[in-house]
């Protein structure tokens, strides 16, 4: 969560830092900040709201200077205000810093701090590390060192940039669970939370390492380890097109990124090679079980692939929760192959969890979305998708594109245990290769048929998804995806099980919407709606069987495909559905309340 600039070089850093936190505002949006070193003093402004508020301030104009950090902020301890937005300066104003994380032992610190007669303003975490900082230096410490020995009293995790007034050449960072680049330029270097808040600006970048430190000068970078000893780092070139980072024309990156589908699913499935995982039929045999960890979306996509490599390779698959899965007390042995899935990269409960796999000596096998990500680093094994940077919250893209790869890794592992019969995996392999098409097929006349359904339902307090199998798990998306961005209350249920409870809530006009695409499940389904029509239901039927029209009040018709990559399809009319209801009700569904990309605090 939160988004970190840090700027010094031969250019005035204002406008690099602003730009900055607009291409980081996915990942927070509560409030905004900036502090700009300029005549030998530090000046911050800050304000709630978004970017685009605090570059409206009227003081905004009056600072400049070369070297300058900034944030965006997504709350964790402090409701978003003008005083609680970062950065946060000591009491003299010597040190500025942002910070991405929690700080768990502030309260500690910060009584320490109080007993040393320093003075707190806000309700942060945060504001402990100035203060830390600027009594360390107080010690006799130089700048590095009194950041680094305040890092070591910080419990929890953090990405830091502080600048100094006292030290106006340099600025300091410090990493910890959180996640933070360094872009190099000529005469000039940048610090940002991730890579495309750079890109308008630099190519080359630097990776930091947990428990790392960098000291940033404008014509140099030195990096240190753990203990402070000098470490040398290599730059790597990342070739990421900025003009991806863009609307391209549509009003939201959610619409641009669902439209996006076709080319994204086939990038991802060109793209990968599973050659160099080392996987031998004899390792698949000797597996007792594969986990998927994941959180939110990408959990979804591990229930997807949970189905295809049980029922394909005849594999034992748990998928867990990262968040729970890290303090359960999991049974992982050498025999257990541990599969993380993450957009970012940088999700911090499933680094959290993937590390406790290592430490279990567990294989392990990270699936991103962005190279160069903290998970990288980590797993054993790294299968990309390449769906393009994801920069709308709610994540619709990198989904596909996650089942799209697992399903095809599905296929990889069945061929090398010879699991499933030649015609079986030629249809599947087609249909894979056909996803794409079958997506654009799908697009025709849909955007007027969903805002139309849209236009009805767009003001109810509740709707339900249902479905069964593979079904149930796209229903479980299409729930989150409402409720991320049009702040409906949805739940989504196993067909079969809305009689055991959940029944109770259906009345007269209640929304359900039900996805069916398994042939075998039909009729089944269909029994199952009709249970809710009896009781007054209003229903929407995502579907690609031949059903009778009259039984229910929208159809929305998919393209043919073997049942095991329905999901693919079926969740786009739920993507569009939750957009369309969301725009109708006047949210900014690039930037759901509450919720951020990227998340990197626990
Ligand atoms: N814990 C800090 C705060 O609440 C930083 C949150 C963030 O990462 O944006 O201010």
């Amino acid at each position: 969560m939160c988004g970190i600039v840090g700027y010094i070089g031969n250019n005035l850093s204002k406008k690099i830092l602003l730009n900055g936190l607009t291409n980081l505002e996915y990942r927070g949006y509560d409030s905004a900040g900036i502090s700009i070193l300029s005549n030998g003093n530090i000046h911050t402004l800050k304000t709630k709201g978004r970017v685009k508020d605090l570059i409206d301030l009227s003081n905004l104009d009056k600072v400049d200077g070369y070297c300058g950090i900034a944030h965006t902020r997504w709350a964790t301890h402090g409701e978003p205000s003008d005083i609680n937005s970062h950065p946060h300066n000591n009491q003299n104003n010597t040190f500025s810093v942002v910070h991405n994380g929690i700080i768990e032992n502030y309260s500690d610190l910060k009584n320490f701090l109080v007993s040393k007669n320093y003075k707190f303003i806000s309700q942060t975490d945060t504001e402990v590390i100035p203060n830390l900082i600027d009594y360390y230096y107080k010690e006799g410490n130089d700048f590095l060192h009194s950041v680094y020995k305040a890092c070591k009293h910080l419990k929890g995790s953090y990405a830091i940039c502080v600048i100094s007034s006292i030290f106006p050449d340099k600025i300091i960072v410090a990493r910890k669970s959180s996640p933070l680049v360094l872009g190099k330029g000529i005469n000039e270097n940048f610090i940002g939370s991730d890579i495309p808040a750079l890109l308008e600006y630099t190519k080359s970048f630097y990776f930091i390492n947990d428990n790392e430190f960098a000291e940033v000068l404008k014509n140099n970078i030195i990096f240190y380890d753990e203990n402070l000893s000098k470490i040398e780092k290599k730059c790597k070139e990342i070739n990421i097109d900025f003009s991806q980072i863009n609307k391209n024309g549509y009003d939201d990156y959610m619409l641009k990124e669902i439209y996006e589908q076709p080319k994204s699913i086939f990038r991802t499935l060109n793209n990968l090679n599973f050659e160099n995982l080392n996987i031998t039929k004899e390792y698949l045999k000797s597996l007792k079980k594969i986990y998927i960890i994941a959180c939110g979306t990408a959990m979804h996509a591990g229930l997807v692939s949970k189905t295809l490599i049980e029922n394909l390779c005849k594999i034992n698959v748990e998928v867990d929760l990262a968040s729970e899965f890290r303090y359960r007390n999991p049974i992982i042995d050498s025999n257990t192959l541990a599969i993380f899935i993450s957009q970012s990269g940088e999700t911090a409960d499933t680094i959290a969890a993937l590390e406790l796999a290592k430490v279990s000596n567990a294989q392990t096998i990270a699936v991103t979305n962005v190279p160069e990500s903290s998970i990288t680093r980590i797993a054993d094994k790294v299968l990309y998708t390449s769906a393009g940077p994801e920069i709308a919250v709610a994540s619709t893209k990198a989904y596909t594109s996650q089942i799209s790869l697992m399903s095809y890794f599905s296929l990889y592992l069945a061929k090398l245990l010879n699991s499933i019969n030649d015609d079986l995996l030629k249809e599947l392999e087609t249909d894979l290769n056909n996803i794409p098409n079958k997506i654009k097929e799908l697009f025709d006349n849909l955007d007027s048929q969903i805002k139309d359904i849209a236009k009805k339902i767009y003001l109810e307090k509740d709707i339900y998804y249902i479905g069964r199998g593979l079904d149930y798990y796209v229903a479980l998306e299409g729930a989150l995806k409402l409720k991320e961005i049009s702040y409906i209350h949805a739940e989504a249920y196993a067909s079969g099980e809305l009689k055991h409870g959940t029944i109770a809530l259906i009345e007269n006009n209640t929304t359900v919407i039900s996805i069916i695409t398994n042939p075998l499940l039909v009729e089944k389904s269909i029994s199952n709606i009709q249970e809710v029509i009896s009781r007054g239901a209003k229903t929407i039927i995502i579907t690609n069987q031949s059903l009778n029209k009259n039984e229910f009040n929208h159809i929305i018709k998919i393209p043919e495909i073997n049942s095991y990559l329905s999901p693919i399809l079926s969740i786009i009319p739920l993507q569009l559905l939750a957009y369309h209801i969301a725009k109708l009700k006047k949210l900014d569904v690039d930037k759901p309340r509450n919720l951020a990309k990227s998340v990197t605090v626990e």
